[in-house]
C-alpha cells in the first residue's frame, strides 16, 4: 500500500509530514493503529519531500484548510513546513499545525518566531494543567517537555502567531477547569475536543 503523504477528511487537506514524535501520549490516534480514517499514515518509505507534498496539494484553495497533522509531530520537518506554507499562501490557501509544542525543543530554538506569517492558526496540545499530569498523559520523550511546550505558547503570543491552546475531553471536569486557568495565564484560548477513539 502507498504511503499517505496528504489524506482529506471534510473540506480540509492533512499533511503526513512524519512519524517522529516527542510524546507518546496515552490517547495517541496512532496507539495500536494502522490507519487513521481509512489512511494508512505510517511512513513506511521514509518522509515526504516538500516536492511531494505540493504534487499532492496543487490547488490548495480547494481546501478549507491546509494542516500539518499525521502520525507524527510536524515541527520535526520546521523546514519543509514551512517551505509548504509559503506554496499555499502564494496561492490563496490557508494553513494550521496541530503541535505538541515542542517545537523550540526538538527543531530549532526561536521556532514561534519562524511560524509568524506562515501559519493562519496554530493548535497546541496543552492536555494537562501540571507537569505531573502532563508528564502521566503524555509521557514525553525529551527533557522540559511541558515547560517547554509553555514558553512555546508564550512565544506565539509575543510574536503575534495566532495560537490556541487545546485538551481532550476525557481529563475531566476539574483538570478541564484548571486548564483554562493556565491558559487564561498564559494569554491565549482554550479549546476542548472529543477525544477521538
Ligand atoms: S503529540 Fe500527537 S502524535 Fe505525538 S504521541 Fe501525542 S497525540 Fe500522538
Amino acid at each position: 500500500m502507498k504511503d499517505t503523504y496528504t489524506y482529506q477528511i471534510g473540506n480540509n487537506l492533512y499533511i503526513n509530514l512524519t512519524n517522529r514524535c516527542s510524546n507518546r501520549c496515552t490517547f495517541c490516534v496512532r496507539n495500536g493503529k494502522e490507519t487513521y480514517e481509512g489512511y494508512p499514515l505510517w511512513l513506511k518509505g521514509g518522509e515526504p519531500t516538500v516536492e511531494q507534498v505540493i504534487a499532492e496539494i496543487g490547488d490548495p484553495k480547494r481546501f478549507g484548510e491546509v494542516v500539518f497533522c499525521g502520525f507524527g509531530e510536524p515541527t520535526y520537518r520546521l523546514d519543509a513546513m514551512l517551505e509548504i506554507c509559503d506554496y499555499v499562501h502564494e496561492r490563496g490557501g490557508r494553513t494550521r499545525v496541530n503541535t505538541n509544542g515542542h517545537g523550540a525543543l526538538i527543531a530549532d530554538m526561536g521556532a514561534a518566531e519562524k511560524l509568524k506569517g506562515k501559519l493562519d492558526g496554530v493548535n497546541i496540545s496543552l492536555n494537562a494543567s501540571t507537569k505531573e499530569r502532563y508528564d502521566a498523559l503524555c509521557r514525553p520523550q525529551i527533557e522540559g517537555a511541558f515547560e517547554g511546550m509553555l514558553a512555546f505558547a508564550r512565544d506565539c503570543k509575543k510574536w503575534g502567531v495566532n495560537a490556541w491552546f487545546s485538551v481532550v475531553d476525557c481529563i475531566g471536569e476539574e483538570e478541564i477547569a484548571a486548564c483554562r486557568a493556565l491558559a487564561a495565564f498564559i494569554g491565549i484560548p482554550l479549546r476542548v475536543r472529543p477525544m477521538i477513539e
